[in-house]
C-alpha cells in the first residue's frame, strides 16, 4: 500500500470523534494491509516505529524539525516558527508548505517510507543530527502534503490519532472476523507477548487461531498482572476460598527481568543503550522492563548484574525494585526510588541510592512458560532459584494465611516496618497477564477520612491560576481516570494542592511539552472545566483524596441518570512516569472504591 493511502486513512480517523467508526476504518485499514506491512502500520497508527520495548528514539526536537521543515521546503526557520505559532502543530505547517512548494512526489510504499524513517531514527555517531535533518528533509521532499504532514508528526511524538493499542486490538477482530468477537483470543496473545506489530502480522498470517500458539518469550516483555482491592483481611480470605498467601507490598518500582545465557548483554542494543550501559558490563543477555514495559535495562546495571549471577539458562521473573538507606536500614519512599528511573549519571546513582529488588514471580524458566502453573508451585520454583543468593535479589517475605486476625497482625507488622500494606495471593491462582483480577489481591494503610488507596489520573492540561501561584503561570490541573470501555479519559477532578513549587514548575513543564490547542480526541471533559492549556493524555500522578463524591462536573462514572465522580480535596502525591496513561486507574476501578467507601 502506498504511504500517501495510510495518510488518508490517518486523515479519516483525525476527523471523526466518534470511536465506533474510528475502529471500523482502522479495520478497513488493517483488512487491505498486507500481511507484510501490517506490523508497521500498527506501530505508525500509535505513532511509533516498533514497541515501546525496543526502545527506538528519534531523538529529533521540535527545533530540529523546524530546521528540518525549513531545509526541505526552502523557507526560512523564522517563517515557519511563524506558520508554527499560528497553527499549533508542525504536522499542519508542513502540510501547508508542501502544498505551496511545487515539489516531485513520489508514489513510496508505506514499508520504503518506514524503512526511511527507522534509518533516521537509528543512525548514530558523528554527525549524526546532520544526517538526520538531511535525510528526514529528503524525504519530506519525496511525500505529497497529507503524507508530510503524518510523517513530521511523529519524531516529537504528536501524530493523535485519538486511540490507544485496545482500539487496534479491537480494528483486528473486525478487520478479521467482521465485528469485536475475536478480541478476547487477540488480547490474550497481546497479553502475553506485547508486540502489537506481531499480534498483528500473525493474525494476518495464521488468523485467530494462529495466536492460541503465541507464548511467552524471553525478550519480548509480558503484560503485567495486577491486583483487585478489597476493603479489609475477613474479605479478602473469604474472597479466596480460605486461605490465602501473603506478602509485603513494596511502594517501589515494579521490573520485570528477562535472562538468556544464550546471548550476550549487548547483542542487538540500540546505540543509545549502549552508550549508557557502559563498555565495562558484559556478560549474558538481560533486559529489564518497566511497568508500561519500557525496556529500563541500562538505568539499573546493579540489577543486570545479579541477574547475570542466577543460575539457569533462561528466565522471566519478576520483582519490585527499591531503594534502600544502608545507613539507615530503612526502605525509601517511591518517590526515592523513582530517582533511579534516568538515562543520566546513572553510575552515580547507584552508588548514592542502592536498589533491593524483592522478587516475587516466576513466569519461564529454561525456556518452559510457567504461568498457567499454581501461584504455589511458581513460588516453589522462585525460592530454590534465589534462596542462598540473596543479595540485590531478594524473596519476598511470604506466609500463608485462614485466619483473618493473623493476617491483619501480619498486615500491621509491614505497617511498622513503613511498608505501604500487603499483597494477597491466591495459592492456585495463574499469572494472568495483562489482567487485573482476584488471583491477586492487595490491602492498603488507610487513614483516617482518607481514601484507601491513591488514585492514579491522566494530566489533561492546566490552569494558570491567580495570586502567588500567577508567578508559576499554572495555579492547578485537570486529572481523569482512564476508561477501557472506550479507550477514551474521563475527568474526576482539578487539582490545586499538594505540590511543592518546584513540583509546580514540574508540572508545567510537563505539560507545556504535550501541549495541545484543542482538547484531546480522547478526553472527555466538560466545558466548564475546560484547562487554559490543554496536554496529550500521557503524564500519569498519583493523587490521594479524602472521599469520592458524586458531582456533575465530571465525567468519570457519569451516565444519563447519575452525574460523575469526583475526588474530594485531592492532592499530589507523585509523579508515576513508570505507568502508561491506559494504565492510570480505571472508570470502573473507581466505581468500585467509591460503592466501597459506602459500606
Ligand atoms: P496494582 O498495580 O495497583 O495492582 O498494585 C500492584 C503493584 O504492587 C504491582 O504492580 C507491584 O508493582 C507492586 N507490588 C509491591 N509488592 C508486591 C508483591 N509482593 N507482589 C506483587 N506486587 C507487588
Amino acid at each position: 500500500m502506498l504511504f500517501s493511502k495510510l495518510a488518508e486513512y490517518f486523515f479519516k480517523i483525525e476527523a471523526t470523534p466518534k470511536r465506533l467508526e474510528m475502529t471500523d476504518i482502522l479495520a478497513e485499514l488493517l483488512k487491505k494491509s498486507s500481511s507484510q506491512e501490517i506490523d508497521k502500520i500498527c506501530y505508525l497508527a500509535l505513532g511509533q516505529l516498533a514497541s515501546l520495548y525496543e526502545g527506538i528514539e528519534f531523538n529529533l526536537a521540535e527545533k530540529m524539525l523546524i530546521k528540518i521543515l525549513a531545509e526541505a521546503y526552502n523557507s526560512k526557520e523564522s517563517e515557519v516558527k511563524k506558520m508554527y505559532k499560528e497553527k499549533g502543530d508542525l504536522g499542519e505547517v508542513a502540510e501547508e508548505l508542501a502544498k505551496k512548494k511545487v515539489i516531485s512526489h513520489k508514489p513510496l510504499a508505506i514499508s520504503a517510507v518506514y524503512d526511511r524513517l527507522r534509518e533516521i531514527a537509528e543512525v548514530s555517531g558523528t554527525g549524526s543530527q546532520e544526517k538526520k535533518i538531511i535525510w528526514m528533509a529528503n524525504l519530506l521532499k519525496e511525500l505529497n502534503p497529507l503524507s508530510a504532514r503524518y510523517v513530521v508528526r511523529i519524531p516529537i511524538k504528536k501524530l493523535r490519532l485519538g486511540f490507544m493499542d485496545k482500539t487496534i486490538l479491537d480494528a483486528l477482530s473486525v478487520a478479521e472476523v467482521g465485528d469485536k468477537s475475536a478480541r478476547p483470543d487477540i488480547e490474550r496473545a497481546y497479553n502475553v507477548s506485547a508486540d502489537i506489530g506481531k499480534i498483528a502480522r500473525v493474525t494476518k498470517e495464521k488468523g485467530i487461531k494462529g495466536l492460541a500458539k503465541i507464548e511467552a518469550e524471553v525478550g519480548v516483555p509480558i503484560r503485567m498482572a495486577s491486583a483487585e482491592r478489597l476493603p479489609t483481611t475477613k474479605d479478602i480470605l473469604e474472597k479466596m476460598g480460605g486461605k490465602t498467601a501473603a506478602e509485603p507490598k513494596f511502594d517501589g518500582l515494579r521490573v520485570q527481568m528477562h535472562l538468556d545465557k544464550s546471548r550476550k548483554l549487548n547483542e542487538r542494543v540500540s546505540s543509545e543503550q549502549l552508550s549508557l550501559l557502559g563498555e565495562e558490563i558484559g556478560g549474558p543477555w538481560v533486559k529489564i522492563f518497566s511497568r508500561n514495559l519500557e525496556d529500563t535495562t541500562a538505568m539499573f546495571p546493579d540489577i543486570v548484574e545479579a541477574v547475570q549471577k542466577l543460575p539457569v539458562r533462561s528466565l522471566i521473573f519478576e520483582g519490585e525494585a527499591i531503594a534502600y538507606n544502608p545507613e539507615t536500614e530503612e526502605f525509601e519512599p517511591f518517590q526515592e526510588t523513582a530517582k533511579r528511573k534516568r538515562k543520566y549519571g546513572v553510575k552515580e546513582k547507584v552508588a548514592e541510592l542502592p536498589l533491593k529488588v524483592f522478587a516475587f514471580d516466576l513466569l519461564l524458566i529454561d525456556g518452559k512458560n510457567i504461568t498457567q502453573e499454581p501461584y504455589k508451585t511458581r513460588r516453589g520454583r522462585l525460592e530454590k532459584l534465589v534462596k542462598g543468593r540473596e543479595d540485590t535479589i531478594l524473596l519476598a517475605e511470604e506466609q500463608e494465611f485462614t485466619d483473618p486476625q493473623k493476617l491483619e497482625e501480619f498486615f500491621m507488622e509491614q505497617i511498622e516496618h513503613g511498608l505501604e500494606g500487603i499483597m494477597t495471593k491466591r495459592l492456585d491462582g495463574v499469572y494472568q497477564a495483562g489482567v487485573r483480577n482476584f488471583n491477586w489481591v492487595k490491602l492498603k494503610r488507610v487513614e483516617a477520612g482518607h481514601l484507601a488507596d491513591t488514585i492514579d489520573c491522566v494530566v489533561l492540561g492546566y490552569y494558570k491560576g491567580r495570586g502567588k501561584r500567577a508567578e508559576f503561570g499554572i495555579g492547578g490541573f485537570l486529572v481523569a481516570v482512564y476508561d477501557e470501555k472506550s479507550d477514551s479519559f474521563k475527568t474526576i477532578s482539578r487539582v490545586g494542592s499538594g505540590l511543592k513549587d518546584e513540583e509546580w514548575r514540574q508540572m508545567k513543564k510537563r505539560v507545556d511539552a504535550l501541549k495541545t490547542k484543542e482538547k484531546p480526541k480522547n478526553a472527555d471533559v466538560v466545558k466548564g472545566l475546560t484547562p487554559d492549556v490543554w496536554a496529550d493524555p500521557s503524564i500519569v500522578v498519583a493523587i490521594r483524596a479524602d472521599e469520592i463524591t458524586r458531582s456533575p462536573m465530571h465525567t468519570a462514572g457519569a451516565r444519563e441518570d447519575e452525574p460523575g465522580l469526583a475526588l474530594r480535596f485531592p492532592r499530589l502525591m507523585a509523579f508515576r512516569d513508570d505507568k502508561n496513561p491506559e494504565q492510570a486507574t480505571t472508570v470502573s476501578e473507581v466505581e468500585k472504591l467509591f460503592r466501597q467507601q459506602r459500606r
